[in-house]
Order: structure tokens, then sequence, then C-alpha cells
């Protein structure tokens, strides 16, 4: 067959993976095995030993969730001393350890996986999927990944797909590819809002179309926002309810948490097209040796009432994105959705609201990601291929001794990019060699900054210029001026280091149970905070 695609596109995500491929210049989803759209992104070893992918593996995540493997992009490219892997451990039924390089891994089944290699399991069953269904080997692929992710979360991704038998061609931002699903080929001359409202994250992107040139202009969210809430804000509701009319707590009984949370989030989706909802849950508990039943009604109506704050602190983040680069609400054209919460009624009413127009249809919420994965994919090298400027989401620079980071590359500069600065003298006089650990993160303080590395380099050259360069998949390189010429420097991947360290203890110590309180405040210190972490995030 003349036009058999061998790229595909990927688009692999915190709850589902999404491949597709291009065929006569029009971007399709290909279906799993299983006749679907997606595959969950979910790895497990079942009690015989076997190692699963996707709906089989999502299958046991109830009954055996300590060998189940889910939410794993959460984790991939951190370090396991960083304080967003400390904070996320207690979210996962399953072990996650140190690995090599002081980078986060898992257990399974009693042996230490990277994550990598986890996230290489899903894309090797993709990848099998899409050769079954095109009829014939897919060698390369471009791979989406969130907007805010930073170096290391890059490079690990890069690594999964080689891992899975991937020659990795781009790693593309995930609103960037959702814009090129939108606007690929069709000339358009127009500002686009991304908005991207997932399983446990929110992001928005502003973009510049201009023909077959995207240019984002400004990028933010939040990581800790998303259709989870949702669920929990029904749950909470529910758990209050029963506890009403039964005088029973149902907070201390994991199995009837785990039933009301899939009830949740099963009459929320139901709630997108009907205006009515009973959740019906028998034998929930029992009672002196009797069954006690739960139902109770839903209606959109209230589902709104429940959760109206939240889509308005959507808001609240895109106004300050549009805010910081000066553009108006009204100078955007179209507003195009992404991520499965965006479906809800009242986030679409909402943005009508808010942006004085509808949402753009047409565009698949779910789909839009890997179908403009796999349009650049197939757009590479050809005479309409693509110019993607993209923007940093957060700043990268170096540590300084009093426990903040030097600034080099700013929040939202356009990339690609170099940036020069010249090289401080080595922290310790008389030292053989200048050392700079490098981080990325939008505080100035190390500690909320994620550690990327270690530029190392002999102390004689201080002084002397050094480039630190952005590539288009915003990927960091580093060079230093030699007497030779510019050198390309490696950055030293070691364990945390000693400065990062004693920062994160003094956090823990300040957020211990006597110290102040880290609580965001989103879960009104009700029976959430009682329920347990595993149900704070999906
Ligand atoms: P994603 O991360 O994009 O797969 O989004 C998953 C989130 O979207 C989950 O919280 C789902 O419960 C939610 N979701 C999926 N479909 C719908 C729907 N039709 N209405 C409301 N929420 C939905």
């Amino acid at each position: 067959m003349a036009d058999r695609p061998r790229i595909v596109g990927i688009d692999l995500g915190t709850t589902n993976t999404l491949v597709a491929s291009v065929r006569n210049r029009i971007p399709k989803i290909v279906p799993t095995d299983r006749g679907n759209l997606t595959l969950p992104s979910v790895v497990a070893l079942s009690s015989r030993g076997d190692l699963m992918v996707g709906g089989v593996a999502k299958d046991q995540m109830v009954t055996n969730p300590r060998n189940t493997l889910w939410g794993t992009k959460r984790l991939i490219g951190r370090k396991y001393n960083s304080k967003a892997v400390e904070d996320l451990k207690s979210y996962f039924p399953y072990d996650i350890v140190e690995g090599p390089n002081g980078d986060a891994a898992v257990m399974l089944g009693g042996k230490l996986y990277t994550l990598p290699q986890v996230s290489s399991f899903v894309l090797a069953q993709v990848k099998t999927i899409a050769e079954q269904f095109l009829g014939g080997p897919i060698d390369a692929a471009v791979i989406s990944v969130p907007a805010y992710y930073n170096d290391n979360q890059r490079n690990a991704v890069k690594e999964a797909g080689k891992l899975a038998g991937f020659d990795v061609k781009r790693i593309v931002n995930e609103p960037t590819a959702a814009a090129l699903a939108y606007g690929f080929n069709r000339g358009l001359d127009q500002k686009v809002l991304v908005y991207d409202l997932g399983g446990g994250t929110f992001d928005v992107s502003v973009l510049h179309l201009a023909g077959n040139v995207f240019e984002v202009l400004a990028t933010g969210g939040d990581t800790f926002l998303g259709g989870t809430d949702f669920d929990n804000r029904i749950m909470e509701y529910v758990l209050e309810r029963f506890r009403e009319e039964n005088k029973v707590d149902l907070t201390e009984n994991p199995i009837a948490l785990q039933r009301i949370k899939n009830a949740a989030e099963a009459a929320k989706i139901d709630l997108t097209l009907i205006p009515n909802v009973v959740i019906d849950l028998p034998f929930i508990d029992e009672r002196k040796g009797k069954p006690l039943d739960l139902r109770i009604p839903l209606t959109r109506e209230f589902l709104n009432s429940l959760t109206g704050d939240l889509v308005d602190r959507t808001f609240d983040i895109c106004d300050r994105v549009l805010e910081e680069k000066g553009i108006a609400r009204s100078e955007i054209d179209e507003i195009i959705l992404v991520g499965g919460q965006s479906r809800m009624p009242l986030v679409q009413q909402k943005i009508q609201a808010h942006f004085g127009k509808p949402p753009r249809k047409g565009v698949h919420p779910d789909e839009c990601v890997a179908l403009g994965a796999a349009l650049l994919g197939d757009s590479l090298g050809s005479i309409d291929a693509v110019t993607l400027l993209d923007a940093l989401s957060m700043p990268i620079g170096y540590a300084l001794p009093n426990g903040r980071v030097k600034r080099i590359i700013e929040k939202n500069s356009l990339i690609p990019l170099v940036k020069s600065f010249r090289l401080p003298p080595p922290k310790e006089p008389g030292s053989p060699f200048i050392e700079l650990d490098i981080y990325q993160g939008d505080s100035d303080l190390l500690v909320d900054n994620e550690y990327l590395g270690t530029v190392r380099v002999p102390s004689a050259v201080a002084g002397r210029k050094i480039d630190f360069r952005l590539t288009e998949e915003c990927l960091l390189q580093v060079t230093v001026e030699e007497a030779s010429g510019m050198r390309k420097v490696d950055l030293a991947t070691r364990d945390t280091p000693e400065q990062l360290k004693r920062a994160l203890q003094e956090a823990a110590a300040r957020n211990s149970p006597q110290g102040p309180s880290a609580g965001s405040g989103s879960d009104n210190g009700g029976l959430l905070s009682r329920i347990g972490s595993i149900f704070r995030r999906g």
C-alpha cells in the first residue's frame, strides 16, 4: 500500500493512552484489540506472575492494588527525594522506592522497575496494537507530554519510547498537539485557548496560529485540579447523606469507599448526558447482621452546585495566564476543549459565559492530542511541515548557596533558545571544580524546584561563557567555552545534592503535625481528609 504509515502519534495519558496514525492526510485513532479507542495506562502483575497492560491490568485494580500501577505519569522523571514524590507516596497503594540515579521507581511483584520501564510496557502494547491494525512495522513515534513537564520528565518519556522500540522523533506538548488537530493545514490566523481539564490536572495554553506556524504565547495550570476533585465532592455528599440517614460512618470501610468512588464517577459521567441519576449500591455495609443498601438520587443541577467553585477556579487560572501576557479575553478566537472533565455541561456553559463564546465543537476532547501528535509526525520532513514555537512553562536556573535559585531562563521564553552567562567561581575557594546544581520550577526556593542535574567543570574556566540551550523539544543542553571552543557538558545525574536534602528536611519539619498546616483547603477539612489520601487523586 502506497500510503501505509510508519509513524504514529501517542498521547501517553495519566488515565488512558491513545495512538493515532495518518492515512491519506487524515489522522485517525487506532482501536485496541478490545475495540476501544483508549488503552488504560495501567500495568499490573497477576497473582500468577503474568505482566498485564491496559484493560486487563485495570480490571484487577481493586482486588490487587499493590501490584497494579496506575497514575505513573505523575511519577516519571522525578527524583525519589523530591517534594513531589514525597507528597505522592501516600496517594498510591503500590510501593514507590529509590531507583538508579536517585530517581523514583516502583515495586511490582517484589521487583524494582524504573518509571520509564513501566511506561515502556504501555508504549510497547500500543506499538503492537498499531502494527496489527496498520499491517506492518511501526518504528517511529511522536509522543505528547504535559506542557509543564520539566527536562527530566521529557527525557524519561523519550527513554520509555526507546525502550518500547520506537525511534522517538519528537516530544510535543499536549496543548500544542491539540491546537494542531484543530488548525493544521487550515490556513488560520487566530488566537486559540486550549482548555484541558483532565482527571487530575488543569492546563491552559494560549496559542497564535498563523498558517502552519503554531506559537505558544502563554501557559499555566494547576496540577491538583481535575475530575477527581469533582468525584470527591460527590463522594463527600453521599457519605454525609448516608451517615445522616443510617447513622453509619462508611469512611472506615475501604471496600465501601472504593465502591462509592467508582459510583460517584459513573454518576458524574451519566449526568453529562441525562439530568437525573440514582447512586444505587446494594449491601454497602451491615448493621446487626442486616444488610444496608445505599440509594441516593442526584440531579445535574445539584452536581453543578456541588462543583461550581471548581469550575470557577479554572477561570481564575485562565485570567491569570491571559493577564501575564496582556491578552484580553475578547482577543481569543476559539476555545478548544481537551480532557474528559471538559465534557461536563456546566464547564461548557461557564466557558460561554466567561469568554462570550461557546467552546469549539468538532475537536474531540479525548482524541485531539493523539491526532495532533500523529499529524506532526506525518508532517516531519515534508514540504508543509509545521513550525512549532513553544514556550518554556517553568523557569530554569542554578542553586545559590542561600537555598534560592538564580534564574537563567524565564517562564514563557520562546523555544528553541540559547541563554549565555559567565561561569561563577567555585563555591569553595581553591576547589578544582565548579559545580552548578541545575533546577527547574516556578518558585525561587530551591526546595520547591525539581533537581535536573549538575554541571561539573574545571575551575580554570571560571568567568568563561556557558550556554543553556533549549531544543525545540524543550530539552536542556549545556555547553561551556574552553580554549578549543564550546564543549558540550553532560549533566551529571547524581543523587540529591546535600543542599537540597537539607532544605527538604527543613521543609518536612515545618510541615509536621506540630508545624504550620500545608493543606490546600480545597476539601473543606471534613470527611475527605479522613477518607485517606488514596481517594484524593485518581
Ligand atoms: P482524561 O484525563 O482526559 O482521561 O480525563 C478523565 C476525567 O474525565 C475523569 O475524571 C473522568 O471522570 C472525566 N470524564 C470522562 N468523561 C466524562 C464525561 N462524559 N462527563 C464528565 N466527566 C467525564
